[in-house]
Order: structure tokens, then sequence, then C-alpha cells
């Protein structure tokens, strides 16, 4: 036995990611899962064929340009101009990662001193906690709150202190589906500007709204210049293993986040780029219907739920529904409920308590992926009416 422990101090209690342990515990059992967010069904043909004819044409076997091959990010550049009307420099604006998880990693090590505190709502998605413990930095959470888990913007500007550096946004958010209003987003850039703070958002699920819009952050005034925006294939495209994720900015801030990225990876998903340089300019009808049809499984999932006794909070965007079990299971906290589940009634869900700071606020929330097959939505949904309803 070492006298020490192995993981250093910063990563205490971060183990094995809630993600991790709940689809293996789905493989274990064959349980149905609806626990990590992944789809059940590849993106379009035509984006996997151009992955084929990248590898098969011998573009981007070898290392990519650091910054990511120049299709791309051209691709993402007017992927902007076209969604948001907002102008980036390919070569200097853009820079490639491997997804979104590696763009908020490098995002935290480069912008942030040991000491800093970083504002971030919780429940916060998990590599948040991670990455700016790996930094050094503090998180200061600020809570979403049932039943509608809109940020308290008083609240948000009481936790600004003088060593705030930082604030991490998530909308479309991760687990709860809410999404940060226009007028939520210019409060929030004027609190910036005020107080001086960079802000990197996290916007993977920027083509999942189901009510109201998606407004980046960065198009407000006065955020140009300290917000990092960070968005990813993989949701959009339904390829979450391709790992082809993406920073636009500030030259300056992109040039930061480039250098601590050199590091981390180096580039990564040759092929694979040149595939969503493709995918990206797909028509406005690949993306009215992916979002609708999300939407339908959205209602079908939240019905399902609802029959079977649990109390749904309908997400207005992402790919997850987050419910209550505290009348369903009375005195059972999340994690206890999920780790049952499989065995009880086949079906593997995550709790959201492990993504707060303050677990009693999500002690009863349980979160559910409806990215699935309607037939295997369905089928969870009348296993745990079943399990529940007798
Ligand atoms: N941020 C959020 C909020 C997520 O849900 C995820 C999971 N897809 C990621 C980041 C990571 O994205 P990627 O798979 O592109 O690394
Ligand atoms: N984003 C996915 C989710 O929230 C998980 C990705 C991962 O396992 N890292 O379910």
């Amino acid at each position: 036995m070492m006298a020490r422990p192995p993981l250093n101090r910063r990563l205490d209690g971060l183990g094995t990611t809630i993600f991790a342990e709940m689809s293996a515990l789905a493989a274990a059992t064959g349980a149905i899962n609806l626990g990590q967010g992944f789809p059940d069904t590849d993106g379009p043909e035509s984006v996997r064929e151009a992955a084929v004819r990248a590898l098969r044409d011998g573009r981007g076997n070898q290392y990519p340009p650091g910054t990511g091959v120049p299709e791309l990010r051209t691709a993402v550049a007017a992927h902007q101009r076209r969604f948001y009307g907002l102008d980036f420099d390919p070569d200097t604006e853009v820079l490639v990662t491997a997804g979104a998880t590696e763009a908020i990693a490098a995002a935290m090590l480069a912008l942030l001193e040991p000491g800093d505190e970083v504002v971030a709502f919780e429940p916060f998605y998990d590599s948040y906690a991670a990455c700016i413990a790996m930094a050094g930095a503090v998180r200061v959470p600020l809570t979403l709150r049932a039943p509608d888990f809109r940020p308290d913007l008083d609240a948000l500007r009481a936790a600004v202190t003088p060593r705030t550096r930082l604030l991490l946004l998530n909308s479309p958010h991760n687990p709860t589906g809410m999404v940060l209003t226009r007028a939520e987003l210019t409060t929030i850039a004027e609190l910036a500007v005020e107080r001086d703070l960079l802000v990197v958002t996290d916007e993977v699920y920027e083509h999942l709204v189901f009510d109201g819009e998606h407004t980046p952050l960065i198009s407000l005034p006065g955020m140009h210049d300290r917000t990092v925006s960070i968005s990813s294939a993989g949701k959009t495209f339904s390829f979450t293993g391709w790992k082809v994720g993406w920073v636009t900015g500030s030259r300056e801030l992109v040039a930061a986040v480039r250098t601590t990225k050199q590091f981390l990876t180096y580039v990564a998903s040759g092929p694979f780029q040149y595939a969503v340089a493709e995918a990206l300019a797909l028509p406005d009808t690949y993306y009215a219907a992916f979002r609708e049809d999300l939407r339908t499984k959205r209602d079908l999932l939240a019905a399902g739920l609802t029959d079977a006794g649990f109390q749904v909070y309908a997400p207005q965007g992402t790919y997850f529904i987050t419910t209550d079990i505290a009348d369903l299971a009375p005195g059972v906290d999340a994690l206890t409920f999920c780790r049952e589940l499989p065995e009880k009634c086949g079906v593997v869900a995550v709790p959201n308590s492990v993504f707060y700071d303050h677990p009693d606020a999500g002690r009863t929330q349980v979160r559910y992926a409806f990215c699935k097959r309607e037939d295997v939505l369905t089928e969870a949904a009348s296993r745990l009416r079943k399990a529940f309803t007798g």
C-alpha cells in the first residue's frame, strides 16, 4: 500500500464518471441505456461516407494542422455566419479540438490561475468540476432550482467577487434542459463587462432548442473579446465517437486556448474533420428535421415518464429529461435509485445529484436521455410504468 493516495488531491472524489458507471451497468445487466447521452442511431449516411472517403483518400490520416484542417475551420466560420450572423476568421479565430471536452479543458487550463474563482451553474456537466480543479481554480456554484431551473441573476451578481476570473455557462443546459433567454444573456453580458470577466460558453446543444431560440453570448455587445464559444459535432450530427469539437472567439483568446490544446492532444480525428466540414454545410432542412425528430422523442418520453409516476420537468432544449422521484420512491436518493433501476426494471438513468456541489438540491433528480429510437423509448416507458404502477 502506498503511503499516500496516488491521485492528486485536486481531483479527490472525481473517481469514475457517472456516465461510465451507468453505461457499464447497462452493459452488465442488458438494460435499456437512457443514461449516457449518445444516440442509438448514427448520423447521416452522407456524412459517414465522407469520413470513409477521407480515410481512403489519405486525407487526415497523418497529423492534421494543429488548429484543424482548413476545410473544417472554414465550415465552422460559415456555420457561425449562417446561423448567427457572426464573422470569425477561420485562420485565427477558429480552433478545432478533440470534442467539446478538450475545448473546455484547454480553455480552463489556458485562462485560469490557481485560486481564481469560476462561477458556473449547478448541476454542472461533470467535466467542468474536473477541469476547474485541474487548473487549480475554485468553482463557485450557482444553483438552478426546479421546476424551471432558471438562473437567479441577482445571486449570480452576488457570487462574483474580486477573485472571479471567469463564468462557465452552458445553454442549452445539461442536465436540466434550461435554455437561457436573450434577456438573461444580456444581463449576464452586462455583468461580465462591468466586472471584466471572461466567459466560456458550452453550446454543444445549440441545435436542440425546442422552445425559444439559441443565442450565442458572444454575439452580444461587449462580448466578442471576452468570450470563448465552444461547440461540437457529436450532438448535432449524431457521431459522438468522432470527437470533433471547436472553439470560436477573438484571436487573442483562441491563441491562448490553442497553446494549452497543443499539449493535451496536439491534434485528433483527422479524417473525421473533413466529414464534419461537410456535415456543417448540410441544408437547413437537416437541422430542422433533427430538431423535430428529437422534439417528438422528448414528448414521447415525457408522456411515458409521467404515466409511470415521475414528476417531469419538460426540457426546453438538449436531449435529456430531468425528473423528480420524491413521490414515486419516498426517501430514496437519486444515486441509489439509479443503481437499483436496471435490476428493478431493465432501464438505466443518471442521478443528477452527482452534478451538484450541494447534492441536497438534486437529491431526488434523475435524468433520462431521449436520443434513442422511438421503439426503445416506448419499451423503456412501459417497463417503468409496470415497475412503478404495478
Ligand atoms: N458539454 C456538455 C454540456 C455535454 O453534454 C457534453 C457531452 N456531449 C460535452 C460537453 C462533451 O462533448 P464532446 O463529446 O464533444 O466532447
Ligand atoms: N454528454 C454526455 C451526457 O451528458 C456524456 C458524455 C460522456 O460520457 N463524457 O450524457
